[in-house]
């Protein structure tokens, strides 16, 4: 029986900002000491294939200070670590730097950091939290632990799709998207449902697709709204897409199809990347995964 989880995708704007510290003559003798821990395989294999050609870091070491301490929290094991550091460079860094010709977009628009725990994040109301992007400069992947790297659609739902979404929030905070998209759904209240209370309005998938949501998720906001419809578009076959859309019937279909055709140009007149090529290219590196040495650095 497939195991049925609800999830939230947390975007966490920085609140820091804005706050300065005074300056006080500091004691030469600080009472923080670093940690400092010996370098690994993984580390140097790092360095080569995501701050030489990305300057991004991958942390996988749990540290206190780059960790929500809302939750209870694990660090990601060694070996989770290694397959996830592979599996973030093949099916999503190289995804772009395939269709983009370089390794430059990703090195200039893409988190500085992704940032793995090994266990999930639940909430009080019993969703749990797959991602966070905060402030477009960190990506956050709970649950690393669990991963099992020879099921593409679970791997998809809790951290690729997750990925892609996280991206597509930054993409749009650098260039705005038309402001015809929030139209289609309207602004009232009733269209949108801030926080949780999405999962509480639209109890199943279906529901929110007749309502014109890709998604249980994407009725939070137009934002939201947006980057479910890259994330889930790229991730996904076409006989998946179309079976979403017939599901959302008449009104649900002509509402996703008018909104993702915004989405759609504007990935292709401002990045210059066509959805379609995109996915295609996702698709085809998701069906490489098995074969790949996942292990072996
Ligand atoms: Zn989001």
């Amino acid at each position: 029986m497939k195991k049925i989880v609800l999830f939230a995708i947390v975007a966490l704007g920085c609140m820091l900002a804005g706050v300065s510290c005074a300056e006080d003559d500091l004691n030469p003798n600080s009472v923080i000491v670093e940690v400092t821990s010996e370098p690994t395989p993984l580390d140097a294999w790092l360095y080569d294939n995501f701050v030489t050609p990305y300057n991004i870091e991958f942390a996988y070491r749990y540290q206190d200070m780059e960790s929500d301490m809302t939750y209870n929290l694990t660090p990601a094991s060694y070996e989770k670590a290694v397959q996830m550091a592979k599996l973030v460079r093949h099916l999503c860094l190289q995804s772009y730097d395939e269709i983009t010709g370089s390794e430059e977009f990703i090195r200039n628009y893409f988190p500085k950091m992704i940032y793995l725990v090994g266990s999930p994040a639940y909430n009080n109301n019993g969703t749990v939290i797959l991602g966070t992007a905060e402030g477009g400069t960190k990506i956050t992947l709970y649950a690393v632990n669990r991963m099992d790297p020879t099921d593409v659609d679970l791997l998809n739902e809790w951290y690729f799709k997750t990925i892609h979404h996280e991206f597509a929030h930054i993409l749009h905070q650098t260039k705005p998207y038309s402001t015809d998209f929030d139209q289609i759904t309207g602004t009232s209240e009733t269209s949108r449902y801030v926080g949780n209370a999405c999962w509480d309005v639209y109890a199943t998938e279906s529901a929110a697709l007749k309502a014109g949501f890709i998604s249980r998720y994407a009725a939070t906001s137009a934002d939201e709204d947006f980057v479910e419809l890259i994330s889930i578009y790229v991730t996904n076959t076409a006989a998946t897409w179309s079976s979403k859309l017939s599901t959302a019937g008449t009104t649900g279909r002509s509402m996703i199809e008018e909104k993702f055709e915004i989405a759609y140009k504007y990935m292709q007149n401002e990045w210059n990347i066509d959805l379609d090529q995109l996915r295609e290219v996702v698709l085809r590196r998701q069906a490489e995964v098995p074969s790949m040495d996942l292990d072996t650095l």
